[in-house]
């Protein structure tokens, strides 16, 4: 299964990462990813869901409820600005960057490789300007192509093409960047959707300027949002954090409340390696996001190989959701819905004293006691966006 790689350290395990891939594993083909099909497929696309992208583009009339006025899908759309200009500006030519399609950088290759003697020590000063540019967290993979997806799309004729990266990359770097505790605490709202278009943004300009930086350092590197390539296993591989039955990593310094961006790079640098936190088997333990999700997209199951409909991967033992109800359930909202990160036990402030130590016991021997805890706490209430407003004032 795992295809020899062109790099200087060795491919992550999949046992390490405590992944279980069957031998029909296919690569994933974007044309699938249910985001496209609500383009090109009669059974996801409706005027519903054609007046959800369109609300993202146009003046915003607000609904009457609480969440959903003209102020809130304003703060949406605004969050939201920096990642359209990006995704727009090589529309024409059917690569909706970002999201179909890697990020172009027209910045020059400096003539001249800067001397690598320590690749560890030079590993911890990069991983200081990432930091410094923004980035929540980052943690270094090798290129592994079974999460490249097949083929990418063209945004012009919602056609598949080829996925062929420009370039002989080594490493893929990935960054998480964490959305807004406050914001998330409103889900589902127009001004939730503002904590998702802020990250987008923010990963629009980082992820620029750190290519800028590695191409400036002499060395290939090629921007990525959602387009190219799942990171979700990235992210896991490089050791960032674990699955969950939302299907969302969850991270030791936000929980779910992260957005990944990723650079496939040719710059040597150290690899890291996936950590182990318990939350499988707390996850294991826990229905609390797929009893709050309003149409019934995520299993209360234990992680499995079936393939829900053609936006799941195949041959990937993992929890899945059902893409179609989530995404109809977000259409019909006119905004994305995210309960299910928010109703999460790991959605917490991990600076704070109640923070850390649900973080300690839901990790250890004392699980048990974590989960009791937290059957006992319920499901937490949304915070009403109208405080949310008043909080700022
Ligand atoms: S985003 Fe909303 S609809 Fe989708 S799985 Fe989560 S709770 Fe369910
Ligand atoms: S709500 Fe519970 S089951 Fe769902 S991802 Fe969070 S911890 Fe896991």
């Amino acid at each position: 299964m795992n295809e020899k790689q062109n790099t200087n350290t060795k491919m992550i395990s999949d046992e390490k990462s405590r992944f279980k891939i069957s031998d029909d594993f296919e690569r994933f083909n974007q044309i699938n990813d249910i985001f496209s099909r609500a383009f090109w497929d009669d059974s996801v696309r409706n005027k519903q869901s054609d007046a959800f992208f369109e609300s993202h583009r146009v003046q915003p009339k607000g609904k009457r409820a609480v969440g959903f006025k003209q102020k809130d899908f304003a703060l949406r759309n605004a969050s939201w600005a920096l990642s359209d200009t990006f995704s727009d500006r090589n529309a024409h030519k059917g690569n909706r960057e970002g999201f179909q399609s890697w990020m172009e950088n027209d910045s020059l290759i400096a003539d001249e490789k800067i001397k690598i003697d320590d690749q560890k020590s030079f590993t911890i000063e990069f991983k200081k300007i990432a930091k410094l540019f923004g980035a929540d967290l980052i943690g270094i993979t090798p290129i592994d192509k079974r999460w490249h997806y097949s083929k990418k799309v063209n945004t012009l004729e919602f056609k598949p093409v080829s996925n062929k990266l420009p370039g002989n990359f080594t490493s893929v770097i990935v960054m998480g960047h964490a959305m807004d505790k406050g914001l998330v605490d409103t889900y589902p709202s127009a001004l939730a959707s503002s904590a998702a278009g802020f990250e987008y943004s923010r990963e629009a300009a980082i992820v620029t300027q750190m290519t800028t930086y590695i191409r400036s350092l002499g060395y290939e590197a090629l921007g990525s949002m959602n387009d190219t390539a799942l990171v979700i296993p990235y992210a896991i591989q490089a050791g960032l954090g674990e699955y969950g039955r939302h299907q969302m990593v969850i991270t030791p310094e936000f929980g779910p409340r992260v957005r990944f961006s990723k650079i496939f790079t040719t710059l040597p640098l150290h690899h890291d390696k996936p950590k182990h936190h318990g939350i499988t088997e707390y996850c294991n333990k826990c229905t609390k996001c797929a009893d709050a999700c309003p149409p019934k997209a995520l299993p209360k199951g234990p992680p499995s190989y079936n393939v829900i409909n053609r936006s799941t991967i195949k041959g990937v033992k993992k929890w899945s959701a059902n893409c179609e109800k989530c995404f109809d359930y977000w259409t019909k909202l006119r905004t994305d819905c995210a309960i299910c990160m928010r109703v999460c036990p790991f959605n917490r402030d991990f600076n704070s004293f109640r923070g850390k130590i649900f973080w300690k016991i839901a990790t250890s021997f004392l699980q048990p006691v974590a989960l009791w805890w937290e059957k006992k706490r319920g499901i937490p209430k949304r915070l009403k966006p109208d405080a949310w407003w008043q909080m700022q004032q």
